[in-house]
């Protein structure tokens, strides 16, 4: 992070945007607070969780559909907490999400209808996590599928024609945001936002044993990737930008130019 120039706080922000992850609680470890200050900005936010968490348990005996059900709720109570404006629950198998073509048309659905400006997901290329553990394959899978289903499928009009023929046109979605990465390139100041983000989490209750050390540990990840841009909490963030500001259309005109998120 410090050999290249100093990080500024990113200030681009989407006036709609998407967040895919595989499980419930995935985007309120990942971007939440992110999201949390998008939407107090004026953004408009939707959720997808392409499995409903039903093989988060350690009992055996728990019944898939029972717990599925659960953080269903769970993940709605968190998503009040953030703002968005909807969640939608793809029930794809938990521990067995794939990247295949089912997945990516129900993604571009989701993409043609909601129509955002910028899709939130896992880092994929995050095998391993830099300070240590293995990235769950859900997630490498549901961050791949959020890339792929953006782009090229999301604005091809040739892709899963019968879309377009029911009425949802191709959609260009302007950046990625990629969470959980070893490579961020954009820091979100988050210290507004970040008591969000812990009140989301804490909704997750079935997930979470020792809420103390996690919100601790929470804090310090925000802290350290609030370093870089001199903030009290930030969120770091990898950002691809497939569609370049030159050529936005009047919804980004009020944009300033973008620190250099590009091409990083
Ligand atoms: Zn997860």
């Amino acid at each position: 992070m410090t050999e290249s120039a100093p990080a500024t706080p990113h200030t681009w922000r989407p006036d709609r945007f998407m967040v895919i992850v595989a499980h419930p609680d995935d985007a309120d470890f990942g971007p939440a607070a992110t999201a949390a200050r998008w939407i107090d900005e004026g953004s408009q936010g939707w959720l997808v969780c392409c499995t409903s968490g039903d093989a988060g348990a350690d009992d055996w005996r728990t019944d898939p559909l029972e717990l599925a059900a659960l953080r269903e709720r769970e993940q709605r109570a968190a998503a009040d907490v953030i703002g968005y404006a909807g969640v939608t629950f793809l029930h794809q198998p938990d521990g067995a999400l794939a990247n295949d073509l089912a997945l990516r048309e129900q993604l571009v659905r989701e993409l043609r209808t909601f129509r955002p400006d910028a899709v939130l997901a896992v880092d994929p290329e995050t095998l391993f996590h830099a300070d240590g553990g293995v990235n769950h394959a859900d997630h490498r899978a549901a961050g791949m599928a959020a890339v792929d289903a953006v782009y090229p499928a999301a604005r091809n009009a040739m892709a899963f024609p019968w879309l377009a023929r029911d009425g949802l046109e191709p959609w260009t979605v302007r950046r990625l945001y990629l969470c959980w990465s070893n490579h961020p390139t954009a820091w979100v100041d988050v210290t507004a936002t970040l008591e969000r983000k812990l009140a989301a989490l804490r909704a997750h209750a079935s997930q979470i044993r020792e809420p103390e050390s996690l919100e601790a540990r929470i804090r310090e990840w925000a802290r350290e990737e609030g370093e870089p841009i001199g903030v009290e909490a930030a969120e770091a963030l990898r950002v691809i930008v497939i569609e370049d500001d030159e050529d936005e259309g009047p919804t980004h005109a009020h944009e300033p130019q973008t620190e250099g998120a590009k091409g990083a």
